[in-house]
């Protein structure tokens, strides 16, 4: 019998370059970085182009001071994107918008408008450019919009710019667009994300007020790290769980690992590199200013970076990479996985997200050196701690899906306890503000008040950052570690924006009582920093956040340790929450119990088809194959007795990979049959089922089946392992 094993037809098939690979990095050495940057978006510079003076006057100003919209401006920009956007070869357009699954949808439309007499011209209206009405009933809602009441309708966000997709089958234009139902719901996560900024800029200009100095508009800013896998694509068509879960749910740990600790910053495969060009190229050409990307720490895997932007735009730029990382490699017989947890065994991938707020020409969070500069910096980092100490629950919610449960607290990713990292100079800094606010030994310690001496010029970079921490101040931005890969930037950022423009509110409102009782405002502050620091120093933790004592020493804290989605979402919900989301127009309680529902909800579908997958992969692959080796096993035992050799051996085996057999089927029973039951109507009790029982009987389906591949002989093995996966580049 000669079956031979899929995986080394794939193996020969795995091409160790690509063949459109040439072309594509031709074009790309030779490249014209400045000419291709942003060359497919219609933004600022092409608008003043060409639109007439006043019209982009007015524009501007909608831009800059968030002032409304006029229709006559719509109309003159659709005429003029129009023409831009056909000018390079589009032939449609659509409203891209955020839904709430996390990734980004379109509906397109053509431009063309048939003039009834068998011919045709082509037209996009300013009413078509600012409201759009695409059938919504299938986007996710959370019960927001009644299924008889299936519409919802996109907004023009004239705040990001519009930009050109080029596809095999033409161009087509992209307007950014903020998703919401007819009662005004917003049903998207970029509304929530602009309203916070929105909240955080009101706040953050009122303390600029009190601190005094310029008052000017402060935007959040976003800088997020992408890490991803890439595999062969013939590997990955062989493998029916990466192909529907988007990871292996069975397979274990190549001998050669990341112990060995080769990968990461090595030097980028070929194919991978001409393939990460490629990726950039596009993303240039969309405006985005990736800058960085190395090798990661697990073999196969990658991370690239991009400049900050404004949140709003850093967010979009995001749903961009990622949808472009997964377009591209396929020209390169890859496929990219933005899973949390491909392989089990070796590292995840998360998504680090950078962020800031600030003015057009200063960072609030850069520590500077002057006192001026340092009154604002410990102001607003205080407010930072502030929130994150109020908040734990909230910043663990935003990184709460089924796929970063893999991650977090599994030594290899942040813990799913939320404490924020200062690094020892802050630390100490803080630490004397505490001292000489209570103590005012100001004068004698040489703490001139506040800001002059006490704080010393920080370095951008931190020496001791701490790479375990969650929410960690790297110089002059805070980095929110805790987001997996494949998440979206944007509820994260919205819930730093919320909790922090909370923060500033309420310091703010100390600081005016004090101003009023005839404190001068050094004073004032100083006292106001000293008392703010016992509020938060049990958020604080400069060590080993992966340590078991820490997990300790938490518990002794009173800090949060919500171990996976079903513990984490019920506190989005909270009184607190509700009240917070409201008070600062972020999100209604409708929208935040929606918000509750559908991520509930997704948690279940996404176990659900982990279990189903897994059921049946091990049912028609995994199973097959090992009845197949204990079918030549036996064959062999017999032949061999029949020859009068020895069978010990033999027999011995065949035991073993029976009784491996007995186990999986065994163990599948229960898999098939906790597959059958849901768990109750509602969709909190389908998740906790899943939770509860789901996740357990896949595992111990997993458990047999990764002992079986190591027993099993490699060419019956029906699926590609990770060896194949993981070191085929
Ligand atoms: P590392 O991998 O060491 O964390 P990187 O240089 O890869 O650092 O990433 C740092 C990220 O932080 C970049 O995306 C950068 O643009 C971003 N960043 C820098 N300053 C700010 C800021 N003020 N606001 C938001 N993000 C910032
Ligand atoms: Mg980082």
């Amino acid at each position: 019998m000669s079956v031979l094993a899929p995986r080394f037809d794939s193996l020969a098939a795995a091409r160790y370059g690509s063949p459109d690979a040439t072309d594509a990095s031709s074009a790309s050495t030779r490249i014209d970085l400045q000419k291709v940057f942003g060359e497919n978006v219609f933004g600022l510079t092409q608008m003043k182009a060409r639109l007439p003076k006043g019209v982009y006057r007015t524009l501007l100003s909608t831009l800059q001071d968030g002032s409304p919209l006029n229709p006559g401006v719509a109309e003159a920009v659709a005429v003029s994107m129009r023409e831009w956007a056909m000018e390079r070869g589009a032939t449609h357009f659509t409203h891209w918008f955020q839904p709430l699954t996390g990734a980004t949808a379109e509906k397109h439309d053509s431009f063309l408008k048939p003039t009834g007499d068998g011919r045709a011209i082509t037209e996009f209206s300013g009413s078509a450019l600012v409201q759009g009405e695409p059938d919504a009933s299938s986007f996710p809602s959370g019960g927001l919009r009644a299924t008889f009441e299936a519409r919802g309708y996109t907004a023009w966000d004239p705040t990001s710019p519009a930009f050109l997709i080029e596809g095999p089958g033409g161009a087509y234009l992209c307007i950014p667009t903020a998703f919401a139902s007819w009662a005004g719901d917003a049903l998207d996560k970029k509304t929530p994300l602009l309203r916070s900024i929105h909240a955080l800029d009101t706040q953050a200009r009122r303390a600029l007020g009190l601190l005094g100095g310029e008052v000017k508009p402060v935007r959040a800013t976003l800088g997020a790290e992408q890490e991803f896998f890439l595999v062969d694509q013939e590997f990955f068509y062989r493998r029916p769980d990466l192909m529907t879960a988007g990871r292996t749910v069975f397979g274990t740990k190549p001998p050669k690992g990341q112990e060995m600790d080769d990968h990461y910053f090595g030097s980028i495969p070929p194919r991978v590199l001409e393939y990460m060009n490629e990726v950039e190229l596009e993303l240039y050409k969309l405006g985005v200013p990736v800058t960085t990307r190395h090798n990661e720490v697990a073999p196969g895997q990658f991370e690239m970076a991009p400049i900050y932007e404004d949140a709003n735009t850093a967010a979009d730029h995001q749903q961009l990479t990622m949808s472009t990382l997964r377009r591209v490699a396929r020209k390169y017989g890859l496929v990219c996985l933005l899973h949390e947890k491909p392989f089990q065994g070796v590292n995840g991938s998360g998504k680090h997200l950078n962020w800031s707020f600030g003015t057009d020409d200063h960072n609030m969070l850069e520590p500077g050196d002057t006192p001026h500069d340092n009154m604002k910096f410990l102001f607003f980092s205080s407010a930072v701690l502030r929130a994150v100490a109020r908040h734990q629950d909230l910043l663990r919610v935003a990184v709460a899906h089924a796929g970063n449960d893999h991650r977090l607290g599994a030594n290899e990713a942040p813990p799913a306890i939320m404490s924020a990292f200062l690094g020892d100079q802050l630390q100490d800094i803080f630490e004397q503000l505490a001292e000489a606010g209570e103590a005012k030994r100001s004068k004698e310690s040489g703490l001139m008040g506040l800001g002059v001496d006490i704080l010393p010029t920080l370095p951008k970079h931190a020496g001791d950052r701490n790479r375990t921490s969650p929410f960690a101040f790297t110089g002059n931005k805070w980095e929110f570690r805790a987001l997996g890969s494949s998440q979206s930037i944007s509820f994260p950022a919205t819930v730093l924006n919320t909790i922090v423009a909370e923060a500033i509110d309420e310091l703010c409102d100390t600081l005016e009582k004090e101003l009023e009782g005839g404190d001068d405002l050094d004073t004032a502050l100083q006292r106001l920093l000293g008392r703010e620091i016992h509020k938060f120093k049990h958020v604080i933790f400069n060590g080993d956040n992966y340590s078991d004592e820490w997990v300790e020493e938490a518990e002794r804290r009173g800090l949060l340790n919500l171990r996976n989605t079903m513990d984490a979402l019920p506190y989005l919900v909270s009184d607190k929450n509700k009240a917070l989301f409201e008070k600062y127009g972020v999100l209604s309680h409708r929208e935040l119990e929606s918000r509750y529902e559908i991520y509930v909800e997704q948690y279940f579908m996404t176990i659900n088809i982990e279990g189903e997958g897994g059921q049946h992969m091990a049912q028609t692959m995994i199973l097959p194959a090992a009845a197949r080796y204990l079918s030549e096993l036996l064959n062999t035992a017999e032949r061999a007795d029949d020859l009068g050799m020895k069978t010990d051996g033999i027999m011995q085996t065949a035991r073993r990979v029976n009784d491996l057999v007995d186990q999986l089927v065994e163990r599948l029973d229960v898999l098939a049959e906790q597959n059958q039951e849901l768990g109750g109507d509602d969709v909190v009790s389908k998740a906790t089922h899943m939770r509860e029982n789901i996740i357990p009987a896949l595992t111990a389906v997993r458990d047999v089946v990764d002992r079986l591949e190591r027993s099993v002989p490699d060419d019956l093995w029906p699926v590609p392992n990770y060896r194949d996966m993981l070191f085929v580049k």
